[in-house]
């Protein structure tokens, strides 16, 4: 039994009866894909009303026994995160700014009318995990482990209210590249279909909100591109994000522009350390509103010299070409990677792999 965080929560250590073999593991690590393969533990910590946050236990993962009539499989009472760890040149394993998930899952719990989880047992969940599974970090260039914490109403109640008893549950996934064309520029579709509107749920990061984007995302795909875009809900006009990734657009006068954290996108943990990292380079940051007609036009012109998405799953990746269901499509730039994209993506990739002094204090 390890106790650690007192006196916030302490967390048990169940035994492990069959752990993956040495060299099945070191097989997967070898190319480890996106999502698809699983460490040996897992994180659970109980939430009971009345009773707060309780039975915290780092254990084999497995099945989670759920009743039937539990709210997350009705009303969709669940919110999650995405972030790496990172194994250094010199042994030593890193994250990249636990806290500020912590601090977004909060947000999200909120939305979803769920329960706060402490900030300090959220990052000493992850911690423990890692610790855990750490001979599950891929130590090959591009490569981590990648973590995903969530939480899920359990309670059996078919009555629409928020839930009196949830789970918290971290586990981890060894990853690659996310996309598997390892092309150099992504090519996107832009979705005829609404990812969030202005008092929706979209700023929170539930299931629901991908739920409603794989229609398009499948559009997408089956016409052969990698990711899906999303424009906004009231006018269908403004570029929001992807769906998993934000945007940004690089200019031939210095500038670099976003779109504003309007309610109906996801707040991006790589979005808000590039405009960061950005202002650092003497980039103008311009978080404003872009429309699709005026992209069309100025990567026409040659006014707009590069868009990139980014996020914890695709890093930053340059997007080569926007296709439109009214057949139209455009290139940006030379429709592969731009110098600013490569800029910034190798600072943070830098600091992320311990390559370069974290003067931020974003890595743990
Ligand atoms: N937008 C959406 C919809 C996402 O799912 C993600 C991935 N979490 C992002 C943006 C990027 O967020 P982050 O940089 O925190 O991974």
């Amino acid at each position: 039994m390890a106790t650690i965080a007192e006196p916030v929560l302490s967390f048990t250590r169940l035994p492990h009866p069959a752990p993956v073999a040495d060299e099945v593991r070191e097989g997967i690590l070898a190319a480890p894909g996106f999502g698809t393969q699983f460490t040996d533990h897992m994180v659970v910590i109980e939430w009971t009303e009345g009773k707060g946050w309780h039975d915290a236990t780092i254990g084999p993962r497995g099945p989670i026994p759920l009743d039937p009539a539990a709210s997350v499989l009705h009303y969709a009472q669940e919110i999650f995160e995405g972030l790496k760890a990172y194994k250094h040149a010199d042994g030593s394993i890193a994250l990249f700014r636990p806290q500020a998930n912590a601090q977004r899952f909060n947000a999200s719990a909120t939305r979803l009318a769920m329960p706060e989880l402490p900030e300090d047992v959220f990052v000493e969940a992850v911690r423990q995990l890692v610790l855990a599974d750490q001979s599950w970090i891929p130590g090959q260039e591009g490569a981590s482990l990648y973590l995903r914490p969530f939480m899920i109403a359990t309670e059996p109640f078919l009555g629409v209210r928020s839930a009196k008893q949830y789970k918290f549950i971290v586990i981890a996934s060894p990853a690659g590249n996310y996309f598997k064309s390892g092309a150099p520029a992504v090519s996107i579709w832009v979705s005829e279909y609404t990812r969030a509107a202005p008092g929706g749920t979209g700023a929170a990061k539930c299931g629901g909100n991908y739920a409603a984007s794989l229609v398009p995302t499948a559009e997408a795909f089956a016409r052969g591109h990698d990711q899906v875009l999303f424009l906004d809900a009231a006018e269908h006009k403004w570029v929001e994000e992807l769906g998993g990734m934000n945007l940004f657009f690089a200019f031939e006068d210095g500038s670099l522009l976003t779109p504003p954290l309007s309610g109906t996108i996801l707040p991006g943990i790589t979005r808000a350390s590039l405009i960061e990292l950005a202002r650092e380079e003497g980039l103008t940051i311009r978080e404003e509103r872009y429309s699709i007609d005026q992209w069309r036009e100025d990567a026409a012109s040659g006014k707009l010299l590069e868009t990139f998405a980014c996020g914890t799953a695709a890093v930053v990746t340059p997007v080569g070409r926007v296709a439109s269901p009214d057949g139209t499509s455009f290139t940006i730039g030379s429709g592969g990677p731009g110098q600013t994209t490569a800029k910034l993506k190798d600072r943070l990739v830098a600091i992320q792999r311990g390559q370069m002094a974290d003067t931020h204090g974003w890595v743990m």
